[in-house]
């Protein structure tokens, strides 16, 4: 069955004249890690102003040429996205919601006055690389391929305006379980850096946003915590997301909150799929505020009884602890909640194909 989109744009295939060995694929495949090892082939679409898209080609994973005065190196004209394929429990190979990544790409290529790809070509590049890159995907628990479109740009120039040469790019990473033995809860930083401000490209998934959260993800490390948590720039109270993954706190009698997407919060994936499990489950579930203070609060009364982060690449992450200026809190008992846990679960299965696909989330390959 062949599956694959038939964007218009020819793809022209070469296949790597010397790929990686059966031994040690197989060796990096029974330890993948996350996002240090890669596959053979690469994908790679160029974009040119009165030309469009044009010279799809799938070929070797190699460097890339660029001029020192590419645009991108300057004024960091950058967007990504990620996105995993899975082994499903019938062999078969499945991406999780690539269509909608394609879309999330259009809006951050809008924002960063970029071209925009249409959806059935970025989606019918990550189908390709993964049928050819197939024998590279791990098996088991929590292990996927991670995929990484994202689009460049090359024009060398180095006025302040918007490139006429782009170059959209896509690789691939076999990753392993996040978390080892389940998902321990993290310790997270409230940050006084802020991440994205009204109006500014929080909402766009652009190289430059994870640039400026280095620094703050650094400092939450050296203070012994996991990951950072920012909050709104403009009162520095209102809690918005962690570096690269959304929120969710769950109340004592099962109400479900999330930051609103109000612009300054990058609109997760994995976050929408949550609402809508969430919200099959009968839980009430809102779209919100939550102040820091209130947080604090609701933790110490027992109102709030779990706090979970979630994106691609960890799924689902249960937030333990939480420290800051004024002092640090505990949530629940500390550890993994029980809510947490069985959306983790719920979600997981349907990305596995253990469990019906009453969205039409999944997109088999091949
Ligand atoms: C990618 C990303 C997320 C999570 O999005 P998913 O689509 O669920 O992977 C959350 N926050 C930021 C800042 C991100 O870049």
């Amino acid at each position: 069955m062949a599956t694959i989109a038939d964007a218009g744009l020819t793809f022209t295939t070469s296949a790597h004249p010397a790929p990686t060995s059966a031994q040690t694929r197989s060796d990096v495949l029974a330890n993948p890690g996350f996002g240090t090892n890669f596959t053979d082939h690469m994908v790679t679409i160029e974009w040119t102003e009165g030309r469009g898209w044009h010279d799809a080609v799938i070929g070797p994973r190699q460097p890339i040429a660029l001029d020192p005065a590419a645009s991108v190196l300057h004024y960091a004209q950058e967007i990504f996205e990620g996105l995993k394929a899975y082994k499903q429990a019938d062999g078969a190979i499945a991406l999780f919601r690539p269509e909608a990544n394609a879309a999330r790409f259009n809006l951050s290529a809008q924002r960063l006055a970029m071209p925009e790809l249409p959806e059935a070509l970025f989606v019918e590049a990550i189908e390709r690389l993964v049928a050819l890159d197939r024998d590279w995907i791990p098996e088991g628990e929590g292990s996927s391929l991670y995929l990484r479109p994202f689009m460049i740009a090359t024009e060398a120039f180095l006025g302040v305006r918007p490139a006429k040469q782009y170059k959209f790019i896509v690789i691939a990473s076999p990753a392993g379980n996040y978390f080892k033995s389940g998902a321990p809860a993290v310790s997270i930083w409230v940050s006084d850096y802020t991440r994205a401000a009204p109006g500014g490209t929080g909402a766009a998934k652009c190289g430059g946003n994870y640039a400026a959260s280095l620094v703050p993800q650094a400092e939450a490390i050296a203070r012994g915590h996991d990951q950072v948590v920012f909050l709104d720039a403009a009162e520095h109270k209102w809690i918005e997301e962690l570096g690269g993954m959304n929120l969710y706190f769950v109340f004592e009698d099962g109400t479900l909150l999330t930051p609103a997407l109000t612009g300054t919060i990058l609109p997760g994936i994995t976050r929408d799929s949550l609402l809508a499990l969430a919200r099959e489950e009968g839980l009430n579930v809102e779209e919100g505020r939550y102040s820091l203070d209130q947080w604090r609060e609701d933790a110490a009364s027992g109102k709030l009884v779990e706090t979970f982060a979630c994106g691609t690449a960890a799924v689902v992450t249960p937030v333990g602890r939480v420290a800051g200026r004024d002092g640090e809190f505990t949530i629940g008992t500390g550890g993994p909640g029980q809510l947490t846990g069985k959306l983790k679960s719920r979600l997981v299965a349907i990305q596995r194909g253990e469990a019906p696909d009453s969205h039409g989330w999944i997109r088999k390959i091949g």
